[in-house]
């Protein structure tokens, strides 16, 4: 668990994380961090699949003004923790990207690498 709640996050910013999950099975999952304005400030965009105990993160999205606070590696850490065991890799990184998650790669000891989903049934394109 991380420090995301109703009341905020660990230092007391008044953050909140909200999960919007679609209709399909397998589909396409949303957390959002909603900043003290009240405004969506981050996003993480994932898919996982039970059978096969993989995940695939589709897009990580943090607004500029609260980058460099780790909000980006809390996000991850949430699913990490709520998917245990699973096996993960992203879609295509950017630049940004691949430092973070080969950062997230060494502190979590969890594989985040690009590349093509690892189940069949996850569509390529998100
Ligand atoms: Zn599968």
């Amino acid at each position: 668990m991380t420090g995301f709640s109703d009341d905020g996050s660990p230092d007391g910013r008044p953050l909140r994380l909200s999960r919007v999950t679609a209709a399909a099975p397998n589909g396409p999952v949303e957390l959002l961090l909603t900043g003290p304005c009240g405004r969506v400030i981050g996003r993480l965009r994932f898919r996982t699949c039970r059978t096969c105990r993989t995940g695939r993160i589709l897009d990580l999205w943090i607004c500029d003004a609260w980058h460099n606070q780790g909000l980006g590696r809390e996000l991850v850490c949430f699913v990490l923790a709520q998917c245990r065991d699973y096996r993960w890799n992203t879609t295509l990184q950017s630049r940004t990207g691949l430092a973070f998650f080969a950062a997230m790669t060494r502190e979590t000891a969890v594989s985040l690498h690009h590349g093509s989903p690892l189940c069949p049934e996850l569509p390529l394109v998100a």
